[in-house]
């Protein structure tokens, strides 16, 4: 087997596992683009086989067309959310689609526990105060977490993760999704979207997103949920409207806020900023609110979960090759 893949939005650590996993495969030959796949790169996919992404990567129908063009029969997404690649344009352009559905659910779920419990208990600021020499505790009171009821909207792979946590901590579970899992249900409350809105103490969202659940939490579901609502998403930037999250933080209606997705976050995450003036003044007005905590979309981010997805996605790419692709990989 031959086969040339280009593996774009690529870092060091990605480098490292994918050629770790490539190792196992002979003739699986990889070329590494530390830029996105858009419009303005596809050109650099002449002579490859396959292109492997990321969550950033946009493959909307001009770029599908493009790789199409240029023979790439294959995108390998190296996660598990796909809303990133028009799936209609691929079916037209006959270019399959994979991903990894369900690499390390526990480590987005762990992710999202310790945005609620940063947020709640606020070791950031703790952390910085004692660095200090200021051990003073006035603004650092947090509330028990046990007892309180939280919502789960979205109960596959990661939300059921984080209930199985929360069921830890002493939370009542109210969950949330159109395609209830019965196994849940024995510890968890399946109820409305309407209900975990109004009476979840916290929301954490592990839906996808896509045309049904974009800008889920907006002026009108913020409206529902219940005076210091705590809202965590680990899971992508756009099911909330960061406009009507602002308005909701302005009054006090959302009391923290805990993100590790962004809605306009390909333009920012993965790289290193810091030396530059930031012109997202909506992300820059976010970053005012004591209560708000964000982090750089990490919560698939352990050691654990990155070689699962290299050697899911080493295989993906292999099956593909040889004609063997398991449908439960298989997106188109
Ligand atoms: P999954 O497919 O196992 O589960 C998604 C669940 O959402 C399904 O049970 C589905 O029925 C449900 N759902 C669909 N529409 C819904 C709606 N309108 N309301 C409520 N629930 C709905 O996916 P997963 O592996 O649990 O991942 C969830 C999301 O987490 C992914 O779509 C991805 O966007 C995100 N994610 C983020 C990171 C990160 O690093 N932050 C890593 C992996 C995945």
């Amino acid at each position: 087997m031959q086969c040339k893949i280009g593996v774009f939005s690529c870092q060091a650590y990605d480098r490292d596992t994918l050629s770790q996993a490539a190792a196992q495969h002979a003739g699986a030959e990889l070329r590494y683009f530390e830029t996105a796949l858009t419009q303005q790169s596809v050109s650099l996919c002449q002579g490859l086989d396959t292109v492997c992404v990321f969550v950033n990567d946009t493959l909307d129908e001009s770029v599908v067309s493009a790789l199409a063009k240029l023979g790439v029969r294959h995108i390998a997404l190296r996660c598990a959310g796909y809303n990133n690649v028009d799936l209609k344009a691929a079916k037209k352009y006959r270019v399959c689609v994979t991903r990894v559905p369900a690499y390390s659910p526990h480590s987005v779920a762990e992710h999202a526990i310790a945005l609620m419990l940063t947020l709640n208990r606020k070791t950031h600021r703790a952390f910085n105060r004692v660095r200090e020499g200021n051990f003073n505790l006035n603004g650092l009171m947090g509330f028990t977490l046990h007892g309180k009821r939280v919502g789960v909207i979205g109960t596959g792979h990661i939300g059921k993760a984080t209930a199985h946590i929360l069921k830890g901590f002493g939370c009542e579970v109210l969950c949330y999704d159109p395609q209830p899992d019965s196994t849940l249900a024995i510890d968890c409350t399946y109820t409305s979207i309407h209900e975990i809105l109004s009476k979840s103490d916290i929301i954490t969202l592990h839906c996808p997103l896509n045309d049904d659940t974009y800008h889920l939490i907006n002026r009108q579901s913020i409206g529902q949920m219940k005076d210091g609502v705590m809202l965590i998403n680990t899971s992508r930037g756009a099911l909330i409207d960061t406009k009507a999250m602002i308005t909701g933080l302005k009054s006090e209606k959302i009391g923290s806020l805990g993100i590790d997705v962004y809605e306009q976050e390909a333009s920012l995450f993965f790289s290193d900023h810091s030396m530059e003036i930031i012109h997202d003044d909506i992300f820059e007005r976010l970053q005012t609110f004591p209560n708000v905590l964000i982090t750089g979309h990490q919560g698939f981010f352990t050691r654990e979960a990155m070689e699962e997805i290299a050697s899911v996605t080493l295989a993906n790419i292999v099956n593909f090759c040889q004609g063997r692709l398991s449908d439960n990989n298989r997106v188109i």
